[in-house]
């Protein structure tokens, strides 16, 4: 596996070889969530490469970025495993040139809401940063998470928009065995918080219930799911809500497929969740 730490030698890496190029961008500290996109990635292209880079623009003045986990060694030993052809790790000046003034922006509802209401900045950096990634390693596809919906489908907006030559390919949410999704942050929660963290799992599993059992009252699921959240000391809600998966805008009665997302506070420590809800007609 190949270690590309310059832009040139990511250049000479794209230059060389031939076939598609199927890019995993992440921000490091691996877990098998990251490493199903790579899977992913390896049953559908020629050459699989893997960017890590914990990108400061999409982290707000008071969020973690010097605290995020890093640890590449461990990270480079797992794509290896995973037979990935090479990683990109760029320094924060390969990406943010000196003289860089270049700011990509997907604004609306689609930037502004669920998670945009309360991290403004965050969209906007991880759009540039990506459409930067994909210009310096051109790759055929990318692959992201549904774990990110909003960032999946602002990305998907970003790509269709600006008519890059890249398909876009999300990929299923990967969970611990007891329901919790992965994350790089879980390493942040006590015993305590982590426990109370699964409470976020199992709004998601209680919405799919009452959904089966007939409900389609959104804002009443909504309530249900706020009251079971503040029984959690540990939990502080962000946001729970119904979307459409594609265009995030509210939904109100539940039919088809419905996005139900939620961000809260376990502790300091900001987890997010979503499930697709099938809703029978
Ligand atoms: P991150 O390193 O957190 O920026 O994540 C890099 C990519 O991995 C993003 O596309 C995420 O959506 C994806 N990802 C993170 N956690 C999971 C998970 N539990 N299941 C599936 N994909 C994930």
């Amino acid at each position: 596996m190949d270690v590309l730490v310059t832009l040139d030698a990511m250049d000479r890496w794209t230059s060389s070889g031939g076939g598609s190029v199927g890019l995993v961008p992440t921000m490091g500290f691996l877990h098998d969530g990251h490493l199903s996109l790579v899977r992913r990635a390896r049953g559908e292209n020629d050459r699989v490469l893997v960017s890590i880079f914990v990108n400061p623009t999409q982290f707000g003045p008071s969020e973690d970025f010097e605290d995020y986990p890093r640890d590449t060694d461990r990270d480079c030993a797992l794509l290896l495993a995973e037979g990935a052809d090479a990683v990109f790790i760029p320094s924060v000046e390969d990406i943010y040139p000196a003289g860089f003034a270049t700011s990509v922006t997907v604004s609306g509802p689609l930037t502004e809401r669920l998670c945009g209401a309360s991290r403004p900045t965050h969209f906007a950096g991880v759009t540039t940063v990506v459409a930067r990634l994909f210009g310096v390693t051109r790759p055929d596809r990318a692959y992201f998470g549904q774990k990110d919906a909003q960032q999946l489908a602002v990305i998907r907006r970003m790509t269709a928009d600006l008519a890059l030559p890249v398909e876009v390919v999300g990929c299923p949410i990967v969970r611990e065995p007891d329901g919790l999704a992965m994350s790089s942050r879980n390493v942040y929660l006590s015993n305590d918080e982590r426990a109370q963290a699964l409470t976020l799992r199992e709004s998601l599993l209680l919405a799919q219930r009452r959904v089966t059992a007939g409900i389609r009252d959104a804002s009443a699921l909504r309530d249900e799911i706020v009251g079971l959240v503040a029984r959690q000391a540990l939990l502080r809600l962000d946001y729970v809500e119904f979307v459409h998966g594609e265009t995030l805008d509210p939904v109100d009665t539940l039919s088809g497929q419905v996005l139900l997302a939620l961000a809260a506070f376990v502790g300091r420590t900001r987890l997010i969740d979503n499930a697709t809800l099938q809703v029978d007609e």
